[in-house]
């Protein structure tokens, strides 16, 4: 067997764990926004909203770390036997985007809600999803990063960071909602306000290590 065929199956089982761990990012991903969304909108509540919408931006950038090894597996020849490995740097520049994109759009809605406060209503229901939420997202987020460093994939690696940066922010969506049903004190879009910026300061270090990665 030739070093280039060695080389050619190495590729292809990269981007064949890239695609599988993206793909069980994705699922989880849908499951826990459709279920946030479900107990954000029954609780009307704006941080659970937002937690939600931000996992929806974490499948969205699952789906291009994907097109992003894709393109990257196909790529390879004579001069460039690693293959393009730009189309990833590309691809993670995308996700670090989308991350300061879901971040600016958060901190939008919080400020409308600090200007026009509304109440929101927590059940026993919305409380149990919100722990399982943190959970969920704390093993996906060990799961992913470490499929990243095995494959020494950054799209990947990137994604499991912002996973286990998610759960601290359902935390702190859940410490809220405790803090207003104990002491009737809300604090959900100030909450969401510092959710925003930590998302947004998120996705500038995602942007700053990609390019440094350059
Ligand atoms: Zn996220």
């Amino acid at each position: 067997m030739s070093d280039t065929q060695d080389m050619r199956e190495m590729i292809v089982a990269r981007e064949k764990t890239i695609v599988k761990t993206s793909i069980i990012g994705i699922i989880t991903n849908i499951f826990l926004a459709a279920f946030k969304a479900a107990v954000g909108l029954l609780s009307n509540s704006i941080a659970i909203i937002l937690d939600a919408v931000n996992n929806l931006s974490d499948a969205l950038s699952s789906v291009i770390t994907i097109i992003g090894a894709k393109l990257a597996g196909k790529l390879p020849d004579k001069k460039h036997p690693l293959g393009y490995g730009r189309v990833e740097y590309l691809s993670s520049m995308l996700v670090s985007a989308l991350v300061l994109y879901a971040g600016i759009t958060a901190l939008v809605e919080s400020i409308k809600k600090i200007i026009h406060p509304e109440t929101a209503h927590y059940s026993v229901l919305t409380l149990v999803i919100l722990v399982v939420a943190i959970g969920v997202k704390l093993v996906l987020g060990k799961y992913v990063t470490t499929k990243g460093k095995q494959v020494n994939s950054g799209a990947l690696v990137a994604s499991g960071s912002d996973a286990s940066f998610d759960a601290i922010l359902s935390a702190s969506v859940l410490a809220s909602a405790l803090l207003y049903l104990w002491c009737h004190i809300s604090l959900e879009a100030y909450v969401g306000v510092a959710i925003s910026l930590v998302i947004i300061k998120a996705g500038i270090g995602m942007l700053k290590d990609t390019m440094n990665d350059i």
